[in-house]
């Protein structure tokens, strides 16, 4: 499938005019060249996102687009280019060994593809960073001797975890939007991917059981390639990509990389943009736990018109999901939200507040030997429940703050009496037949952490307590309510 890619829609400024102010880039000699090459035909990497994709509408978007939208702008390339769009990353290679197409994006420079196509210097640098469940203990790749370990197919980092780190019981899968649910439901321990496309991923599918631990020492570098007979063609790119600003690119960077949406995850994040020599952009994530997080202050450049109006509408979008899709109760974002209104206005006014956190028990072993579409039956059984109990009672709301794991808001109400919902939930929850397979129910069971407002405390607080009872409750035997009465410091 081919097209063209640039129309009237791109000839947006992206502060071009700076830049060049109305010197020619290319020389004589190259300025030829390109009159005497109307089509230069570009193949992208089909599915790698954020770097470079196509969208459901088979637009190509992401990093390398943009970058190529700014080249445009600059050296009046974009009319000549023709954007291929190819089923796989195996196709793009074949099809630049058979001259199919005549310049690739997104490519980390091997032996074997040097053979036919010339490669820029780098133009973004992305570190594979070690991404594992919430409750694993431990940091970098030591951590993760004897453990399963995800990589991705025919992905020169693959290979890397093969040969530096025989000791993991290493398994490969087709993507990473596969591995990384698989990490997060558990059917692996780590997954090792380059952080732009984790996030992206992770932001996806709303995994929010993850975190990462460190960096898996591959990084790979992406530069655009041309094919080899096409000597003129690659310092023409070279050029064009040397006079992208610095300011430029960490534009694109922050839309892409999506830094605003942050909110909603388990740990919060922050990311620095290091300029390097050599004008590459590195992209350094740096993890903070959760309840102490600290976000950057963003102020996000207009790259077009386009750019801007399609990311305030996604904001839109996602400050109206309130609702945990699984369940149809609150999601993380809006519980939390809620939460912390309720509290402060339950201080305000001299009233109780108490809190509920609860997670289901042994909820591994229901995936294990149910598979996971049974666990979400059983988590959607225990929201119902839940939710059934509280309205009948008038009290109270539930949200699902992670995985299998919910917090129960009760305004108004006191430790005593909140005391009393909790165990009504464990009880009916218990009492609750859930079908896994034909003619086979289960019966799940939840451990409660309860808090109660005793003192002036923030809300974050107070949830940290709920936690600590929940835990409590688990190490004392499981499907039990447990009350923290203890002031956590800090
Ligand atoms: P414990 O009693 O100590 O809580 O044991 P547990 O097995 O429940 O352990 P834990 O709470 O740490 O494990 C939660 C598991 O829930 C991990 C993950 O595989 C699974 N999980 C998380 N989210 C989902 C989901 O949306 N659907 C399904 N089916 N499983 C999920
Ligand atoms: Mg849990
Ligand atoms: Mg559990």
């Amino acid at each position: 499938m081919t097209r063209s890619f640039f129309g009237g829609l791109y000839l947006l400024l992206f502060g071009a005019a700076d830049i060049l102010y109305g010197k020619d880039i290319f020389t004589a000699e190259e300025r030829l060249w390109l009159d005497q090459h109307p089509v230069i035909r570009f193949a992208p990497a089909p599915n790698y996102p954020p770097v470079e994709f196509f969208d459901e509408n088979n637009e190509y978007q992401g990093i390398t687009a943009d970058f190529i939208k700014i080249i445009d702008q600059q050296s009046d390339l974009g009319l000549k280019l023709e954007i291929v769009q190819l089923a796989s990353w195996d196709k793009v290679v074949s099809e630049g060994r058979s001259r199919g197409v005549d310049m690739w994006g997104a490519a980390e420079k091997t032996e074997e593809r040097s053979r036919f196509m010339l490669f820029t210097r780098p133009y973004i640098r992305l570190p594979e960073i070690i991404i594992v469940r919430n409750e694993f203990a431990g940091e970098g790749m030591e951590a993760l001797k004897g453990k399963k370990v995800i990589g991705i197919k025919n992905y020169a980092s693959y290979e890397y975890l093969l040969e530096n780190f025989p000791e993991l019981n290493t398994l490969a899968v087709s993507d990473i939007e596969v591995g990384l649910r698989m990490v997060s439901y558990g059917s692996a321990d780590a997954i090792v991917a380059t952080n732009a496309a984790a996030i992206y991923y992770i932001e996806k599918n709303g995994l929010t059981n993850l975190k990462v631990v460190g960096e898996s020492g591959f990084e790979w570098n992406l530069r655009f390639a041309v094919r080899d007979d096409w000597a003129p063609l690659l310092s023409i790119m070279q050029k064009s990509l040397d006079s992208i600003t610095a300011q430029q690119k960490r534009d694109i960077y922050r839309y892409w990389i999506n830094l605003d949406s942050s909110e909603g995850w388990s740990f919060a994040k922050d990311y620095m943009f290091i300029a390097t020599g050599g004008g590459v952009l590195v992209i350094v994530l740096i993890l903070f736990g959760w309840g102490f997080r600290k976000r950057a202050e963003i102020k996000m450049q207009r790259l077009t018109q386009r750019i801007e109006e399609q990311k305030k509408l996604e904001e839109e979008l996602r400050n109206l999901a309130t609702t945990d899709e699984l369940t149809g109760t609150y999601n993380r974002r809006a519980i939390l939200d809620m939460a912390q209104n309720a509290y402060q206005k339950c201080i305000d006014e001299g009233q109780p507040f108490s809190v509920l956190l609860i997670d289901i028990d042994h909820f591994k072993q229901v995936n294990d030997q149910y598979g996971h579409e049974v666990g979400d039956r059983v988590i959607k059984a225990i929201v119902n429940v839940c939710s059934d109990i509280l309205r009948v009672k008038n009290v109270g709301h539930i949200g699902r703050i992670g995985g299998e794991e919910f917090v129960v808001i009760l305004p108004m109400i006191d430790k005593i009496e909140a005391h009393a919902v909790a165990e009504k939930l464990r009880k009916y929850v218990e009492k609750e037949p859930i079908q896994c397979v034909e003619n086979t129910l289960y019966c799940a069971t939840v451990s409660v952490g309860l808090a109660s407002l005793d003192r002036t405390e923030k809300f974050d607080e107070l949830l940290n307590r709920a936690d600590m009872a929940m835990y409590q409750a688990k190490n004392t035997g499981r499907n039990r309510v447990s009350i923290c009465r203890e002031i956590i410091a800090g």
